[in-house]
């Protein structure tokens, strides 16, 4: 058989990618399915009839779900059968995220103890610690978090000042210091504290246990959202921690609360999925009942372009999860097969995709957003009122622009890493960004457009990709070592690489859709393509000029300037049109259907 090449991080930007390589959700078999209503079944049955205690957070409930959810497996998808697990994929397991993902606060501790709360020890543990903790973790009996952030380090993690010194007989770490913001943090039995050995400039990782002596917690924090999970600061006085205790390397701590969270945020993109289409289904459903001027508010255009909007920013969301997750599964069996440190080679993985890890980040949460922000607009006064439910998922969507790395630090963190590829020499990114130059010298205004609606599309993609390669070129040229102080810029760039993967995925997926089910069932998804790559192009071209008129002068400015304006111009589009046939189906529907 031949073997599956494998995509590398970043590679979107110079290569077009095989609809072979992508996995879309109308591939999902079903074990998936079934996977996936189990999920449903467990929210609508356990979650969402007692939504209000669990925000009160009634002593107890939240780790009671917890529990349950471990006695019907839902808590052992990722986690190999030798661990009790299922040993699922990450395409199920970001599935499973998924539609977890619209469970409110439950999600989100559900969310911490299956990935942040369990991982860190499957992955880099050895095999006693795994033994001990995993087969726990994964039916519930234990809870796990993970103790990283600090009151004085947040985003810049590794300057936190917990310390561990070794004991005298060499049999403990001590370790002293304090954690803050740490979900299921009320709860937990068992903790990943990142902390310094002695003078060490970087962190080790160790694993806790609620029950050892020095270990205090302070109250409930009072949140603005998420209000049923459990979110303490953590105090380790004297703590003396069994050197077996130590997950991992020393000085390795770093890497593993960085490539943890990676995995987390893709994570989170499919979990803003499952919230988003909940918020949508509220949003079309009290559109259809309400009436104002004798009419359904759904009748009317600006509640269309409303809806619409909700659902393509939704679609394209999953269309980029999917996509990351079959790159992910491929890059896991590859690095798995590679050696014989299981957990290590799976992380491997993940470190190599932190830049679509950041993209699903930023655009996931900044989608829900937008969707819930929208979702309460629909509602007029009502979306103002906590008796409904949109409310909670407004406030509850808050916060995933800022935990995972906030979204400042995830768009800085993604053009670095890509310039960090292009100087490795993983990603040829200087050599194509020389060849976009030089093909713009000899431009007389826009590239030809390829014929066919989806060749079109790919082409517009590739163009905008074509600004970005200019882009990281000249900034690098000019600041050198100082850029990364042009943060305003980095943003700009990494906003436009955020539109290149998620229309590019749009395509992809619309591009496999059609040789699934041919043209006729899939109309409206070309609709969506055709509005998400008409407002790509138009965002990158907006984007990249302020990062252009911020440094650039010469002919540096005017190739820029030609270059954005022959690669970012697309085909004109009813966009009205093309939005209300995408509202309109949903209102008949009278649910998110797409
Ligand atoms: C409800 C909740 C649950 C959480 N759960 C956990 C958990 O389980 N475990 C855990 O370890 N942590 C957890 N966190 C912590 C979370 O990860 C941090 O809040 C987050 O990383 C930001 O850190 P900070 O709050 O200290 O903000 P700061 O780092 O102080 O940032 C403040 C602002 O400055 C910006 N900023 C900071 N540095 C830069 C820079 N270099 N360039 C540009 N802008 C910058 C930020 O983007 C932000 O806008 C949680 C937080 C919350 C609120």
């Amino acid at each position: 058989m031949e073997e599956k090449k494998l995509i590398t991080g970043g590679e979107f930007l110079i290569k077009d990618t095989d609809i072979a390589d992508v996995f879309i959700p109308e591939e999902l078999d079903e074990e998936q399915r079934m996977i996936g209503e189990t999920c449903t079944d467990f929210l609508e049955t356990e979650v969402f009839p007692v939504a209000d205690r669990i925000d009160a957070q009634e002593e107890g409930l939240m780790r009671s779900l917890l529990e349950k959810s471990g006695e019907l497996g839902l808590l052992g998808i990722a986690i190999p059968e030798e661990y009790e697990g299922f040993g699922q994929s990450f395409i199920t397991t970001m599935y499973a995220s998924e539609i977890m993902g619209s469970g409110y606060s439950f999600a989100v501790a559900y969310s911490c103890h299956t990935g942040i709360g369990t991982l860190p020890i499957l992955y880099y543990g050895n095999e006693e610690q795994r033994a001990k903790y995993i087969p726990k973790l994964t039916t519930g009996e234990m809870v796990g978090a993970y103790c990283l952030t600090e009151p004085g380090a947040g985003s810049d993690a590794n300057s936190g000042k917990t310390k561990a010194v070794l004991s005298e007989d060499g049999k403990h770490y001590i370790i002293n210091g304090a954690k803050m913001w740490i979900t299921n943090g009320g709860f937990a039995d068992v903790m990943t504290v990142f902390a310094k050995i002695d003078n060490d400039r970087v962190l080790s990782a160790f694993i806790l246990d609620r029950d050892m002596p020095g270990i205090t917690f302070n109250p409930e924090e009072k949140k603005m959202g998420i209000k049923g999970s459990s979110t303490r600061q953590i105090f380790f006085n004297d703590v003396k921690v069994p050197v077996e205790n130590q997950l991992g390397k020393r000085g390795e701590g770093f890497r593993i609360a960085l490539n943890i969270l990676h995995m987390g945020r893709i994570k989170l993109g499919a979990n803003v999925i499952g919230s988003a289409k909940t918020a949508i289904t509220q949003s079309v459903v009290y559109a259809n009942e309400r009436k104002q001027f004798n009419c359904h508010i759904s009748e009317f255009g600006a509640i269309k372009h409303k809806l619409a909007e909700q659902v393509i920013r939704t679609f394209a969301t999953e269309c980029s999860v999917y996509r990351a997750s079959q790159a992910l599964d491929d890059a896991i069996a590859y690095y798995v097969a590679k050696g014989d440190d299981k957990g290590r080679n799976t992380m491997e993985a993940f470190n190599h995709f932190a830049i679509e890890a950041a993209v699903m980040k930023v655009y996931g949460s900044e989608a829900l957003d937008y969707v819930v922000d929208e979702g309460v607009q629909i509602h007029g006064g009502m979306g103002f009122s906590a008796e409904m439910m949109i409310d909670r998922g407004y406030r509850d969507s808050r916060i995933n622009r800022i935990f995972e790395g906030t979204n400042e630090i995830n768009r800085l963190l993604l053009v670095d890493a890509v310039l960090k590829k292009g100087t490795k020499g993983v990603l040829p990114v200087m050599e194509e960004a020389e060849k976009a130059f030089e093909e713009v010298k000899s431009l007389n205004g826009s590239p030809a457009v390829a014929e066919g609606f989806i060749e079109e599309k790919m082409q517009y993609v590739a163009n905008m990709k074509k600004v970005v390669l200019m882009l990281l070129k000249a900034v690098s040229e000019k600041f050198t070592r100082k850029l990364v102080q042009e943060q305003e810029i980095l943003s700009n760039i990494s906003d436009c690489i955020i539109q290149v993967y998620v229309a590019e995925s749009v395509v992809l997926r619309l591009k496999k859709m059609e040789t699934m089910k041919g043209e006729e069932e899939t109309k409206l998804y070309r609709d969506m393509a055709d509005v998400f790559v008409y407002d790509a192009a138009s965002n990158v071209h907006k984007f990249a000029l302020d990062a252009t008129y911020s440094f650039a002068y010469g002919e540096v400015r005017e190739l820029l300037e030609k270059g954005i304006a022959a690669y970012t111009t697309v085909a004109g589009v009813n966009v009205k049109e093309a939005r209300r046939k995408i509202a309109d189906r949903l209102i008949e529907e009278n649910k998110y259907c797409y």
